[in-house]
């Protein structure tokens, strides 16, 4: 969509959304500067008009410096309970994901007896979780308000933003609004699922405003490391709430255009309640540099690759780097092979709607690469984050069936490893210099750009929405705390800034911000096809079993308290057992011993036999190894009755 037809798309959708917010209740602003008292409760505040008609000169002098009168500045107000000030009922925020963590970005929005979810994702696990596959938000709180749920809005289709998705859809199956690339990404993962065939799905332009019960949520476009990204504007009886999703300000985008920054200006203008915006950059000084600049590097290395094969690691979501990677081969007479199932998937779905461009015959299969001089070719592959199990990892330690490298072939990894991926990273760098490919990496010559907006983009969007309340987000707390002081450097008060917290419900109003209620909210773990059946006890056994290894102890006794069989003993993880016979066969002298003391103090009481015997090898193998495997004594009850048993065989 061109400039113009951009305008006239957002004309009509403007005259849309006055029809909608004509049927709303107003909510009134206050850009005044006026302080309210301490003491005073928030209902008997007196109402300033808003901004517009209430010049500066009318402001207090008291509360405004010199510099404020000149142009805009924040008012202050002070928090508390909104609910008894409000002509309208205050809106409930409710973040459940994405807080203190980068990652399983889910918010929820309700207003009365409705509810709008923007985004559903997931998070990568931690090293504690051993075994996981993937983390996704606690959905509790949205399966207890179902019949509230109007819709999931989804800002744009990075795996932080849209991974829960078929989680979310398999419990409640609402309707999903989403741009164009991101459904093609959802509905990837519904069919994998096979959730597609009954899935709602209604695919959006920015600039759409879609109407969900008394909400409307409104998608503005923004830049950001893959294509058709998008704030949303959220038009509630309580104000206006902008979410930025993740966002940068790009001023020479590849393609898509430049973040639709007259529309914040504009909100901000008519009054914006409050803003949510995107925390990930907040100690980065400045501005991110443009996407282009990433593309003149590359150009740089082709142009310089002589009769070297190149090969470039990347994000496969992030369309507008591949598009570059693509114009300079066509440039330099390369062909272009695509290698890992994600970067197939995409690069096939971008292609397929247009969101990549590539001459026809450019991209080749990737088994025809090694029929071909080094020199006309270049391989696109998965791998940037140096993944155990990508494409890239496995080229470097020569284990990919189709593409086999050697000293001619030339690297760039055009990414940064995201924190905990540095070592994985660092390894498949070693490998491939090892092979005696040459390897372009990290900061060199600006090979990778972030997709988020830095300190001045970040200030940028707070002076242009001009929120009443600021609520940072997506990040962990150092990004939201960091986040908040430039607000506060920007003038705006205390009293406007709220860091959120995972499950805590915000309310607001024009009169007032407050963050009592907690709602369940946290982290659900999937491990194969199970989810939430993995929690903290497994988990900690993992982490036993982990570290020390297992022993497991049998015994067969009779009901009367005979030993039949054992103890036997069986290890793993623990010791080698052939190395270690004089080890075991001391450990199940001290399991007998335990058993027929534990016994003759009580027969029967098997709970209180397996203890003695924990307690009895534990501590033994402590004293001889000083590891504390887990033991596990099992017990095998046999009925005398079934045997023929002589006197001299009891106890
Ligand atoms: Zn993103
Ligand atoms: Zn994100």
């Amino acid at each position: 969509m061109n400039h113009t037809q951009r305008a006239k798309q957002q004309k009509a959708n403007l005259d849309k959304l006055d029809k909608i917010l004509a049927n709303l209740p107003e909510a009134q602003y206050d850009h005044s500067a006026e302080e309210i008292p301490e003491k005073k409760p928030a209902k008997s505040v007196k109402k300033q008009p808003a901004a517009k008609k209430q010049p500066a000169k009318k402001e207090s002098a008291k509360n405004v410096s010199a510099e404020e009168k000149k142009g805009w500045s924040w008012n202050r107000k002070k928090r508390g309970r909104p609910t008894a000030a409000s002509k309208n009922p205050p809106l409930r925020i409710i973040p459940l994901g994405g807080l203190g963590e980068i990652g399983k970005n889910i918010t929820a929005y309700e207003y009365e007896n409705e509810i709008i979810i923007v985004d559903c994702g997931m998070a990568f696990p931690d090293e504690e979780m051993l075994g996981i596959d993937l983390v996704i938000p606690d959905f509790t709180y949205l399966e207890e308000n179902k019949d509230k749920i109007k819709g999931l809005f989804i800002t744009h289709g990075h795996e932080d933003h849209i991974g829960a998705v078929p989680y979310l859809l398999q419990k409640l199956n609402i309707p999903v609004y989403a741009t164009r690339f991101s459904m093609a990404l959802i509905e990837n993962k519904l069919a994998e699922k096979n959730l597609l065939a009954n899935a709602k799905l209604n695919v959006v332009k920015p600039g759409d405003i879609v109407a969900a019960g008394i909400m409307s949520v409104e998608f503005i476009y923004v830049n950001h490391s893959i294509p058709d990204s998008c704030a949303l504007a959220i038009h509630t009886p309580a104000g206006v709430v902008i979410q930025t999703g993740d966002f940068k300000i790009d001023f020479t985008p590849i393609r898509g255009g430049i973040i639709d920054l007259a529309r914040f200006g504009e909100l901000g203008s008519k009054g914006v309640l409050a803003l949510l915006s995107d925390s990930t950059n907040a100690e980065r000084p400045g501005s991110t540099p443009s996407e282009r600049t990433v593309g003149e590097s590359i150009d740089v290395i082709f142009k310089n690759a002589a009769d070297k094969r190149i090969i470039v690691a990347t994000f496969s979501s992030n369309v507008h780097r591949v598009q570059m990677v693509i114009d300079s081969a066509v440039k330099y007479g390369r062909k272009v092979a695509v290698s890992g199932r994600s970067m197939e998937q995409v690069v096939a779905k971008a292609l397929e709607l247009g969101y990549l461009e590539a001459p026809a015959g450019t991209v080749i299969p990737v088994d025809s690469v090694n029929r071909m001089s080094e020199s006309e070719v270049c391989i696109i592959t998965t791998g940037s984050q140096g993944e155990p199990m990508s494409a890239l990892t496995r080229m470097s330690t020569g284990d990919h069936k189709k593409v086999n490298l050697t000293c001619r072939d030339l690297v760039i990894i055009s990414a940064y490893p995201i924190p905990g991926n540095e070592k994985d990273v660092d390894k498949v760098v070693n490998e491939l210099m090892k092979i005696g490919c040459e390897v372009v990496y990290e900061r060199y010559s600006q090979i990778h750009v972030s997709g988020h907006a830095c300190q001045d983009e970040q200030k940028l969007m707070l002076a242009l929405t001009k929120p009443q309340y600021f609520i940072p987000v997506h990040g962990e707390y150092k990004h939201l705390k960091k986040h908040s002081d430039l607000a506060f450097q920007m003038g705006m008060h205390d009293e406007n800034v709220m860091i959120p917290q995972l499950g805590r419900v915000i309310e607001l109003s024009v009169n007032g911000i407050s963050a009592e209620e907690t709602v369940t909210a946290g982290a659900v773990l999937v491990d194969g096809l199970g989810v939430g059946d993995v929690g903290n006890v497994v988990l900690r056994d993992r982490k036993h079993l982990g570290e020390d290894g297992i022993m497991v102890v049998s015994v067969t006794l009779s009901n009367k308290g005979k030993i039949l069989a054992g103890p036997d003993i069986l290890s793993r993880g623990f010791v080698y057992v052939k190395d270690s016979e004089k080890l075991i066969a001391d450990t199940k002298k001290v399991v007998e011993g335990a058993v027929r003391s534990g016994i003759s103090e009580n027969k029967r009481d098997w709970q209180n036999l397996k203890l003695k015997i924990r307690d009895a090898a534990g501590s033994y193998l402590y004293t001889a190894t000083q590891r504390s495997p887990m033991i596990l004594p099992i017990i095998n009850e046999i009925s005398e009755d079934d045997f023929d048993l002589d006197e001299d065989d009891y106890i």
